[in-house]
């Protein structure tokens, strides 16, 4: 299965490939930049499919707080050391964290190179592969350094998925949920019946994600619009994972709660009935996903909205469910409606 991905400027254009990675040829010099654990688990099974004129291999030690400029830095400087011209390519081997690293050091190596993306997590497959948001972490916040920079090709391969751990694939399953919710009524339908054990459900799930977020990144590349409407449940979910030192929950997890605390809203403001808000929560937890979150201080919650990036000019935007499969943008409700949709939570 293929999915194109058609930006404005076409010389960019991508193509999206679900289980079709038999052979990858490439023939320039190759810097495969993965972790400790994924290089452990399946870099056999990709230098074994991966033809090319010299090939080196940067691994990166495991974790989210390995996602800093530091690394960059080091990863830069095995590409110079390695000789890696403009003409190379660097493969991005792992979850989220790795494409987002090797997607931006592509875009700053000798002012930008080609990469491809090889997501090895669901999440990465479902959504951070797709739509060239790359960069790191730093102490002001996520994700606060990095480039809007696409790939040259993404490769879903849904064998890598069977080595991860069950939390980790629940929480790439609602990202899936987030963009159903959003965009396709009837993909959060077959997803109510559906079983993602069996291999073909898995790739529909991905080749449908895929697809919905191809159209809003072709649509809105840079994220001025629609794009946005991907942020659903993460307005609540930054707070939620700020508040629990990103340690509680895993990112997916959290923006499952957000989705929950979003639709509370949605309910309050008329946008979504109740009828469908516990559809949607049956759903997550469906498929193992936390829906409740104990909030400490309803004001200490509240005031941590503004810390999110995608406050603008001191105004909170909320991505809300306009029924299943509609959204509303909405930077307008008071205080008092959310500080009241909060003390469900309490
Ligand atoms: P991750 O990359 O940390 O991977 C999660 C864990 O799974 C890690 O321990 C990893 O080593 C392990 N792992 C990866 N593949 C595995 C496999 N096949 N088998 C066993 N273990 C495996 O986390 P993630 O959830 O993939 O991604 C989260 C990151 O993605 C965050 O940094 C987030 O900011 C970013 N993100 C980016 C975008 C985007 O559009 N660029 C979108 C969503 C998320």
């Amino acid at each position: 299965m293929q999915i194109d991905i058609n930006l404005k400027d076409i010389s960019r254009n991508y193509k999206v490939y679900i289980d079709e990675l038999k052979e990858l040829k490439i023939d320039t010099k190759v810097a495969i930049i993965t972790n400790s654990k994924v290089g452990g688990l399946h870099l056999d099974s990709l230098l074994a499919v991966l033809k090319c004129k010299e090939k080196f291999i940067i691994t990166l030690p495991d974790g989210e707080e390995y996602k800093n400029l530091k690394s960059i830095e080091e990863v830069l400087e095995q590409l110079f050391v390695s000789r890696l011209d403009r003409s190379s390519v660097i493969i991005a081997f792992g979850g989220g964290v790795i494409s987002d690293m090797a997607g931006f050091v592509a875009s700053i190596y000798q002012r930008g190179i080609r990469f491809i993306n090889i997501p090895t997590t669901l999440l990465a497959q479902v959504d951070a592969s797709v739509g060239g948001k790359t960069g790191v972490n730093n102490k002001f916040g996520k994700n606060l350094i990095g480039s809007f920079y696409q790939p040259s090709a993404v490769y879903c391969e849904s064998k890598f998925l069977q080595t991860l751990p069950k939390r980790e694939f629940a929480a790439g399953v609602a990202e899936a949920i987030k963009m159903a919710v959003m965009f396709d009524k009837e993909m959060f339908e077959w997803l109510e019946g559906a079983n993602l054990e069996e291999k073909t459900n898995l790739q529909q799930l991905i080749y449908k994600s895929v697809f919905l977020k191809a159209k809003a990144v072709e649509a809105d590349e840079r994220e001025k619009g629609v794009r946005a409407v991907l942020n659903y449940g993460h307005t609540f979910a930054h707070v939620i994972e700020n508040e629990t030192g990103y340690k509680r929950f895993l990112h997916g997890e959290a923006v499952a709660i957000g989705i929950n605390m979003a639709n509370s809203l949605a309910v309050k403001l008329g946008l979504l009935t109740d009828l469908d808000r516990d559809r949607i929560k049956n759903l997550l937890i469906k498929f193992n996903l936390p829906v409740e979150y104990k909030i400490a201080d309803l004001d200490v919650f509240y005031d941590a909205f503004f810390l999110d990036k995608k406050s603008e000019n001191s105004k909170i935007k909320f991505i809300l469910p306009n029924g299943i499969g509609g959204y509303e943008i909405r930077q307008d409700i008071s205080k008092d409606i959310v500080m009241q949709v909060l003390s469900e939570f309490k």
